[in-house]
């Protein structure tokens, strides 16, 4: 089996596992309780929350922490809608269901009007139209995301944010793809909210936070207890959140060597398949591109099978997991937002190969030996029929 697939989700470190045992065993304590079994898993949150906050440049009273990246994007448009009695929002076509979909539910009932920015045929931002949006509008919510899950385009979050500060406009980028994979200095980052998904950086899933800037406020979104400061009710899960906080800290230990081995990886597949195929496979947005995209997402348009189906399920039967859009497109069967979008490749069959340091050379040849195969089999199909 390879799994190729880690922009969908990572396999658990097991450094990680063993620093969780015994938030699951011997220390299980609610960190709301006064007696010293609670107290010892207090103490592992907030020194989570300190290791998250320093591994950021942020300060620990920002960190908020959540079931994962959908309920932080949640929050965080939610919150700041609520809160600011924001009108008006300025997102991208592209961006995760989880933004596209909390957007949605406010602009459905007339209360919220919503621009897209431009983008162009490889999904980058017309930056210049985005500043026209901005100074033509006021009390803007803008929502772009750092890097997109599915093409891996990276945008410069950096510049997004002077330009609204420049327009008091607030901030939130969904950060899920690049939290772990790129350093962030916050305090230098003109961002209101920012967020994390615990299982994106072989972390355990169901557990992410959000940085909120300590000048802006959020309403709470989950009511009934005063966890989290009153932001967000229920029991920590500390486990989750012990395993989060060492996952990060692993990953920024070890991000250099990270980031360099998984853009071999991907150079070696994309050189490869380009080698092989020629101009029968092109590759959607900019992730062929070693600067303008994620070092580990490579999402390939290959042409049709004649025969036996998609290529994405082909390869499952033969053991390999990669996938055709997002995990969550999956679910609903309606193919991917992102590429429907670009308007690009629709006619093709597109594969998002997404690496991690768990991935080795051998996999990207066994799995490029066994595309070859397939399409040689299906020419071959395709031959004898017409015989
Ligand atoms: N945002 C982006 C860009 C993602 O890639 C994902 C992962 O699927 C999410 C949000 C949702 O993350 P989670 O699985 O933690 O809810």
């Amino acid at each position: 089996e390879i799994y190729c697939d880690n922009a969908a989700t990572t396999a658990l470190d097991l450094e990680v596992l063993d620093t969780m045992i015994p938030y699951l065993t011997n220390h299980f304590g609610n960190p709301s309780s006064s007696h010293a079994i609670g107290r010892k898993a207090r103490e592992a949150v907030e020194e989570s929350r300190q290791k998250i906050a320093g591994l950021l440049n942020a300060s620990e009273n920002d960190i908020f922490f959540t079931s994962g990246a959908t309920e932080a994007n949640n929050l965080a448009l939610s919150g700041a809608i609520k809160t600011y009695e924001i009108k008006h929002v300025i997102t991208n076509r592209l961006e995760h269901k989880a933004v596209l979909q909390t957007l949605g539910q406010y602009s459905q009932n007339n209360e919220l009007e919503t621009d897209f920015v431009k983008i162009d045929s490889r999904g980058n931002i017309d930056l210049n139209q985005f500043e026209w949006l901005l100074k033509n509008n006021h009390q803007t919510l803008v929502s772009l995301m750092h890097a997109n899950n599915e093409i891996g385009n990276l945008n410069d979050i950096a510049k997004i944010g002077e330009l609204c500060k420049k327009y008091d406009a607030i901030f939130h980028s969904d950060t899920t793809q690049t939290i772990g994979k790129y350093r962030f200095d916050i305090k230098k980052l003109n961002v209101d909210y920012i967020i994390g998904s615990s299982h994106k950086f072989h972390g355990p899933k169901g557990v992410g936070f959000i940085y909120i800037n300590k000048y802006r406020k959020i309403q709470p979104h989950i009511y009934g207890g005063a966890q989290e400061r009153g932001t967000r009710g229920g029991t920590e899960n500390v486990a989750g959140i012990v395993g989060m906080a060492k996952a990060l800290e692993i990953a920024y230990r070890d991000l250099e060597e990270y980031h360099n081995y998984v853009a071999f990886l991907k150079s070696k597949m994309s050189t490869t398949l380009h080698d092989l195929f020629g101009e029968e496979i092109s590759f959607n947005g900019e992730s062929d591109s070693p600067t303008n995209s994620l070092p580990n997402i490579l999402n390939v348009a290959f042409p049709h099978l004649k025969k036996g189906g998609v290529l994405v399920n082909r390869l499952d039967a033969l053991g390999i997991a990669v996938s055709g859009g997002s995990a969550c497109s999956n679910l609903t069967n309606n193919g991917s937002h992102v590429l429907k979008t670009l308007n690009r490749n629709l006619d093709k069959d597109s594969v998002r190969f997404s690496f991690s340091k768990s991935n080795t050379p051998k996999e990207i040849d066994l799995i490029i030996k066994t595309i070859v195969d397939i399409y040689e089999q299906d020419i071959f199909i395709k031959k004898t029929e017409q015989q």
